[in-house]
Formats: C-alpha cells, sequence, structure tokens
C-alpha cells in the first residue's frame, strides 16, 4: 500500500483558505479539486479522519480522510476494491475500524454498535437490500432497517404512558403508509417484500431506512439492478429528501449519476481518498482518470 507522503504530496494551494461559505449548489464551481478535507466543508455532518481497516494481510481503508457537508448528495466513488463498502461499513459499525475516527454531528461514534449508530440518525442501505421476505412490504417499513420497532423512530417523541402504545403503534402505521406513498409503492403495501422487483426493493430499502427518521443516509449502490424509470424515481426522491434537509452519502458505480446529482465527489483508491471535488474537477482529474483505467476495476 502507498503511504500518506503520497497523498499529501498532492498540491496544496488549492485549499480554499477563504472561509467563504461558498459550498450550496452544484452550480458553485471553483471549488478545490485535492484539498484536505478539513477545507471544503463549513458544516460537516459527517468527518471521517484516518479511517483504517484491515482483513488479514489486506489492507481495504488505509487512512481514508473525508467529510459530508450537511444537507449535501456526497459521491463516493472508486474502482471495485477501493474500500467504498469497508468505508461504510466502519462508518456505521458493521466493522469496527483498526484506526481513525468518525465524527457524526460533532460526536464520536466510532466503533459504536449499529444499533447506536442508527438511532443517532445515521443510517445506511446496503448493496443487496435486506427486506426480510416474508413480511408485507408495510410491515417491512414500520419495522425499519434494523428489523425492531427501535426508539429511534420515536426520539423526537417524549416518552410516553403505557396507555398510549396504541397512537403510537397507529402513528407508525401512518407514518409506514406516508413513506410509502411518497416512494410510490404504497400499491404494494399488502404484499410480500419477498414478491418485489429488484428496482421496488431498492426503492423499500430507502424507505426502510428513511423510517427511523435519520439526519443523514449512506448509500451503498442504490441504483444497482434498478431499470430506468424506477431509477428516476429513487433519484427525484433523493433530491427531494436533500430539499428537506438530509444530507447523503452515495457509493454509485454509474459515472453519469454521480457527475449530474451529487455537488461533491469523495474518490477512493487502494484504501485511500485520492481526490476530492465537484464532479467537474474530479472528471478531469488525472489521477482519477488513471485510476479507473491504470486499475483493477
Ligand atoms: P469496494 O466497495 O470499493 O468495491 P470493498 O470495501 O468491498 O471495496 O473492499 C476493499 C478491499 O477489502 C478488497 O480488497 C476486498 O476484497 C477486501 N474486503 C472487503 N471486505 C472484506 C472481508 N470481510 N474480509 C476480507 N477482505 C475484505
Ligand atoms: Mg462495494
Amino acid at each position: 500500500m502507498s503511504s500518506d507522503a503520497e497523498r499529501t504530496a498532492e498540491p496544496t494551494g488549492s485549499t480554499d483558505g477563504t472561509g467563504e461559505a461558498d459550498s450550496d449548489g452544484p452550480a458553485g464551481g471553483g471549488d478545490p479539486v485535492d484539498g484536505d478535507a478539513g477545507g471544503r466543508t463549513t458544516d460537516p455532518v459527517l468527518r471521517v479522519e484516518g479511517l483504517e481497516k484491515r482483513f488479514g494481510g489486506i489492507v481495504a481503508v488505509d487512512g481514508a480522510t473525508f467529510e459530508v457537508e450537511r444537507g449535501s448528495i456526497t459521491g463516493l466513488i472508486g474502482p471495485n476494491g477501493a474500500g467504498k463498502s469497508t468505508t461504510f461499513n466502519c462508518i456505521t459499525g458493521v466493522h469496527r475500524p483498526d484506526g481513525g475516527t468518525v465524527v457524526f454531528d460533532g460526536d464520536d461514534i466510532t466503533g459504536g454498535s449499529p444499533e447506536r449508530i442508527a438511532n443517532e440518525g445515521l443510517v445506511r442501505t446496503f448493496q443487496i437490500a435486506r427486506e426480510l421476505p416474508e413480511m408485507t412490504v408495510l410491515e417491512n417499513v414500520m419495522l425499519g432497517p434494523k428489523g425492531q420497532i427501535g426508539e429511534s423512530i420515536w426520539r423526537s417523541v417524549a416518552p410516553i404512558a403505557r396507555g398510549a402504545v396504541i397512537t403510537q403503534e397507529a402513528e407508525l402505521r401512518e407514518r409506514a403508509w406516508e413513506t410509502l406513498e411518497f416512494f410510490e409503492i404504497d400499491h404494494l403495501a399488502e404484499e410480500y417484500a419477498g414478491t418485489l422487483s429488484g428496482g421496488q426493493r431498492k426503492l423499500l430499502e430507502l424507505a426502510r431506512a428513511l423510517s427511523t427518521d435519520p439526519e443523514i443516509l449512506l448509500l451503498d449502490e442504490p441504483m444497482a439492478g434498478v431499470n430506468p424509470s424506477l431509477e428516476r424515481k429513487l433519484l427525484d426522491r433523493i433530491h427531494d429528501l436533500r430539499e428537506e434537509g438530509y444530507s447523503f452519502l452515495l457509493v454509485e458505480h454509474d459515472m453519469d449519476v454521480i457527475m449530474e446529482h451529487c455537488e461533491h465527489v469523495v474518490v477512493m483508491h487502494q484504501g485511500e481518498v485520492l481526490a476530492e471535488g465537484t464532479p467537474e474537477a474530479i472528471q478531469s482529474n488525472e489521477a482519477v482518470i488513471e485510476a479507473y483505467l491504470g486499475g483493477e476495476v
């Protein structure tokens, strides 16, 4: 694996030292490409610093550092094996990192359990959707992504007396319906989740993630196996949610999707952050092009 020296050898003059609070909107332009992650965001919802994860002799993540601006759609790309999924797993508590820190909303959540991290508002979807096939679509959404009715759903509600449990159940149901309507899969509410198409499962996966009222969603290839019309719908929903203030970190292979929908792109290669910047800047970045063309894609 390459050393830190390689990363720090990148141009440093591009780091935004002006303190301009000008990171909203993809049309902003002029953002630095290779600046270190500290210089870009004005209000990071997520900060990953020096993240490391090894599997035996394999260094899957090798000191990755980047931030996700609150309310942004940030892309995480890189050739196969770059460490994207492992990074997701370390952020969300599926794996305990061997080094580095993960800071969410100002709190160090490094090494926390997936349940705790999800409860705090950081929720992910998986590359392979994980719906519960023997339950209906509605039931799946009522359960949320953790397979249980977590307190997270009600974390904005004061603790309620036992008598109110029925109300809670009704509210939960109501909310699940709204979520299904939002994703336009309410007509499938009573179907078993196992009977859905691949694309519908992806929508359900997102609906489940959303049902826990997260602040940031980490989406691992949400568009994989989704037909163009469902993909459009999924992307529209992601934009709607972003308008409402949700933040997204998106792993996606389809470069057109990344370029069109992300305002900031982080490129991983061999476990490290190779470059980051606007889609336009990333597209013409020599190191990125080389990593994709010369790499083990
Ligand atoms: P990406 O999602 O960018 O394709 P991954 O994070 O899945 O990359 O994988 C990064 C590297 O770590 C690869 O070499 C992969 O084989 C290895 N890896 C990932 N998960 C495991 C695991 N559970 N055990 C052993 N090696 C793993
Ligand atoms: Mg992956």
